[in-house]
């Protein structure tokens, strides 16, 4: 049994631009989290939601992924559809594909690829499900099990089984799609009673790496970071 996945540290500083953008806003926000976001929810996760990147007034704020954006934000509207799905006792678990906020919303393909050594630490805790949220995160995910997005590509609603384990494809919860109504709350509800019966399948045994994924790698620290 694998223990719930290691945090990154602080100081993290694998991604340099992420790394000054935090000491940027250190000195612009210092009321805020300002490090990376650790995920939240179950230990050992059934149903694992990953978004994209933590936003730089709302889980970079709050340390929490998905908690204290403006309301009618991606949190809000993420939450109010798993308190809808009913997912009744299934243990979830929230984490972003980057924990730490990214200028303008938009991590680089090479920071995805940094932080993939702490998602996979997530999926190696055992959960039978994965919800991607956004084509970046679900990319990551696949690109952490070994596969790629020709294999499995990313639609809204796409279900793929990759070494037993399920991830579904979503549109992320962005303002910008939900209040253009790319993405709607039946849309989500009908995609979550999906997650809620995939999640009721046979559980994968806590720890065992599904087919083809990397082994946990953070890369090396830098002892006098910042
Ligand atoms: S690897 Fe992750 S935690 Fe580390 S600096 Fe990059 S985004 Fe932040």
């Amino acid at each position: 049994m694998t223990d719930p996945a290691p945090p990154p540290p602080r100081d993290c500083p694998l991604c340099p631009r992420l790394a000054a953008f935090r000491a940027e806003n250190r000195c612009r926000f210092p009321e805020f989290h300002n490090a990376p976001v650790p995920s939240a929810g179950a230990d050992r996760p059934v149903l694992l939601v990953v978004g994209l990147a933590p936003a730089l007034k709302g889980g970079n704020r709050t340390g929490l992924p998905f908690v204290g954006d403006v309301p009618g934000g991606s949190g809000h509207f993420l939450a109010g559809a798993l308190d809808r799905a009913g997912l009744n006792g299934v243990p979830v678990r929230i984490t972003n594909a980057v924990r730490c906020v990214p200028p303008g919303n938009r991590p680089t393909p090479d920071e995805l690829r940094r932080c993939r050594g702490f998602l996979m630490a997530e999926i190696a805790t055992g959960p039978r499900v994965v919800l991607a949220l956004g084509q970046l995160a679900h990319e990551s995910v696949l690109r952490g099990l070994g596969s790629t997005p020709r294999r499995h590509p990313f639609s809204h609603g796409a279900r793929h089984e990759i070494g037993g384990l399920v991830v579904f494809g979503c549109y992320h919860p962005s303002r910008q799609n939900t209040q253009t109504g790319r993405l709607t709350a039946a849309m989500m509800d009908a995609l979550l009673a999906e997650v809620r019966s995939a999640c009721a399948g046979e559980a994968r045994p806590h720890g065992s790496a599904p087919f083809g994924a990397a082994p946990f790698s953070p890369g090396p620290f830098s002892p006098d970071c910042a």
